[in-house]
């Protein structure tokens, strides 16, 4: 069962203390405006409207009213206001449905991988290259330039060039050497050697029924 946005910060609300939308925004880390959809969306009932002195309206709640408010059943017929809120916000205030569970995870891989490009730099891969076709395996090379094997993998997955440029660097780990016959065989990869030739040469013989 989906909880109401307050119940997370209910030991951060003062039953005697007095809460503005502002107050509210900053305890549940999110605009002014959500606030007011949360309002709109009849979520934050209790609270008391004035008239500010330059003629605007305030609201105010109790501290009460909002652990009432806090205790509020969310269901089919009292949820977060979808129309109004971006699945990323909605997420925030505790909505795991379908399409902002969606959205929540999008986001958290773009920014995974633009954590992983941005540690990869053009620099560190050029670095990483030339250290794999110096004869390191790729997950001592990025040990020797400050990257998780990994990320170098997960950026490998992704960047076709990148992939093929190791792949490339990599035939110098063939121990044998790519011209020679003892090399680039399922034999000589069974025998420790992980060159790029003798790695082909077992996948190709996995593949194989
Ligand atoms: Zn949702
Ligand atoms: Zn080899």
């Amino acid at each position: 069962m989906q909880l109401h946005p307050l119940a997370t910060v209910v030991d951060r609300i003062d039953p005697r203390g007095s809460y503005t939308t502002r107050d509210i925004a900053d305890l549940l880390r999110v605009s002014d405006s959500t606030v007011h959809s949360l309002l709109g969306g009849h979520l934050l009932p209790g609270g008391r409207r004035r008239t500010a002195p330059g003629g605007g309206v305030r609201w105010a709640w109790t501290g009460r009213a909002l652990l009432r408010a806090a205790q509020l059943r969310m269901d089919t017929r009292r949820r977060l206001p979808h129309q109004d809120l971006s699945p990323l916000t909605l997420w925030r205030l505790g909505c795991r449905c379908e399409r902002c569970t969606a959205a929540h995870n999008d986001r958290d891989r773009d920014r995974r991988r633009q954590l992983a490009d941005t540690v990869l730099t053009e620099d560190i891969r050029r670095q990483l290259l030339a250290t794999v076709a110096a004869g390191a395996p790729a997950s001592e090379a990025a040990a020797a330039v400050g990257v998780s094997a990994q990320r170098v993998y997960g950026v490998a997955s992704r960047d076709q060039e990148f992939a093929a440029e190791l792949a490339e660097a990599g035939w110098s780990l063939c121990a044998a050497g790519r011209a020679d016959a003892r090399c680039s065989t399922p034999a000589a990869y069974r025998d420790g050697c992980r060159g790029t030739g003798c790695r082909l040469a077992r996948r190709e013989a996995n593949r194989r029924p």
